[in-house]
């Protein structure tokens, strides 16, 4: 493999910023642009050991920055490979101008994530905890790192692996079978079979009931504010951003080139759809009839829908009702603190099935229970997380759905007798389907789309 390098500090004005390289080349090339205070010849560089001194350009002999160098001797290294890394100053200019000068004495410019990639294709990471690698650096909270730090240690990757171990016994059992067809074995491998499939299920169900959760951490409970113009939803926001913090992100390099905004409710990253869209919702409303209004709303995990108690309902209430009936959401009664038209027990008539929450916006009251509200919503009464294996990717759901298929369909196989070779096939697909979230079977598009998540650098 050819010997890449990037810069994998973001850019902007920072107190220093750090160039990376790694292959087999990385020690040579930084020994041609490197001149070190103490080393004449950076190839005799201590493994690990910073060393200071100058990048400089080869050609003409200037000076590009001042930097602490280190090598990292293969195999203990994040890539495998060996590494050097480039600590210089900060800001745009430094990094830049020292990565022009790897690329030109033979680095190769690093794809996003490829670093990491190495780190999977070398087996230092299996895939799931590749990619928990990327959610650790996209994390909105601090619940969403935690849950991404677990993954990174493996948790996911021991949970899926225990199942594939029963997995593998039971293909072990089908073999033994067909090769000593004899009545009895069979039908003792029958119910073996039948017990261990029952095992499969229950395991791939208790990880997809995380499923949920796990992608509100990752990617934020989509969030959208409903209500007619007037009733208090920039109010709100408001209110909710007051209190917490707010998380801008930024996400570059990615088809989705725009910056979201999260808020931190607890944890729980509520991600406020299209607030552009929010702030100028007499267009939302009005154009609900309009597609891409009607994608924000389905998009939507939870609307949180605004009435004005001191205003009679109208048309655009209703129609604000009946998207609440469709869809999980919270109701709030505002402007309680006016003289009222009608009051939480007449609108819950319309939506008897939903929390109502009487609220005065402008006066500070009922937030506080919004929020608590969300949280309750979010957790359900489940226990806090800790260690606990989550899911929390689109790709890991997937694959648990389809084995979750197979295994089915195993299940169903054994209880009308079906031949043990016709079994066997199913309980293989479900093998590898699970092995699809390590990345033992995972094919080559599928790893790159991954990777390409990444940022450069990383
Ligand atoms: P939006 O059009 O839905 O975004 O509504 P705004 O948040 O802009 O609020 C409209 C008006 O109602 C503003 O003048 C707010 O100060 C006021 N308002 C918001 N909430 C309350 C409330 O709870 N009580 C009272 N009395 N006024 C409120």
């Amino acid at each position: 493999m050819d010997t890449i390098a990037a810069i994998s500090t973001a850019m902007g004005e920072a107190g220093i910023g750090i160039v990376r390289m790694s292959g087999k080349e990385s020690l040579s090339i930084a020994s041609n642009v490197f001149k070190g205070k103490t080393i004449e010849n950076f190839k005799e560089a201590i493994n690990r050991r910073l060393t200071y001194g100058y990048i400089y350009d080869p050609e003409d002999g200037t000076i590009v920055d001042e930097v602490l160098i280190v090598y990292m001797k293969k195999p203990h290294t994040y890539t495998r490979e060996d590494i050097v890394e480039i600590y210089c100053h900060g800001g745009v200019i430094a990094v830049k101008k020292i990565l022009e000068i790897l690329l030109k004495n033979g680095a190769r410019l690093a794809e996003p994530g490829e670093f990491t990639k190495r780190a999977f294709l070398n087996g230092r990471l299996d895939l799931s905890q590749a990619e928990a690698v990327i959610d650790l650096i996209k994390a909105k909270t601090d619940k969403s790192y935690s849950v991404s730090l677990n993954q990174l240690e493996g948790s996911l990757s021991i949970k899926v692996n225990e199942i594939r171990k029963i997995l593998l016994n039971m293909l072990a059992h089908i073999e033994v079978s067909i090769d000593f067809p004899e009545e009895d074995v069979e039908e003792v491998t029958y119910d073996e079979l039948l017990k261990d499939s029952q095992k499969v299920l229950e395991e791939i169900d208790k990880l997809l009931s995380t499923a949920e959760r796990g992608k509100i951490l990752r990617e934020g409970l989509n969030t959208v504010i409903l209500g007619k113009p007037n009733v208090g939803k920039s109010s709100l926001l408001n209110a909710i951003l007051r209190e917490n913090r707010a998380i801008v992100t930024d996400i570059p390099g990615t088809t989705r080139d725009i910056i979201e905004e999260y808020v931190n409710i607890e944890g729980i990253p509520l991600k406020i759809i299209d607030t552009a869209g929010i702030r100028d919702t007499e267009d939302l409303v009005e154009k609900l009839g309009v597609d891409r209004a009607k994608n924000v709303v389905e998009k939507a995990d939870l609307i949180i829908a605004v009435f004005d108690a001191s205003r009679s309902l109208t048309k655009e209430d209703e129609d604000i009702i009946n998207i609440v009936k469709e869809k999980r959401s919270i109701v709030l009664l505002n402007k309680t603190d006016l003289p009222n038209e009608y009051d939480v027990e007449e609108l819950s008539n319309y939506i008897p099935d939903k929390k109502i929450i009487s609220t005065s916006i402008a006066n500070g009251e009922g937030i506080e229970e919004l929020e608590k509200t969300i949280v309750d919503m979010f957790y359900s009464g489940e226990v806090e997380l800790s260690g606990e294996a989550i899911v929390t990717n689109m790709r890991h759901t997937d694959m648990l759905n389809r084995a979750r298929k197979n295994i089915i369909d195993v299940i169903s196989g054994i209880e009308m007798n079906v031949p043990l070779d016709c079994i066997e096939v199913d309980v293989k697909n479900c093998w590898n389907h699970l092995g699809e979230i390590s990345g033992e079977t995972v094919s080559e598009d599928i790893l790159d789309k991954i990777f390409s998540e990444f940022c450069i650098g990383k």
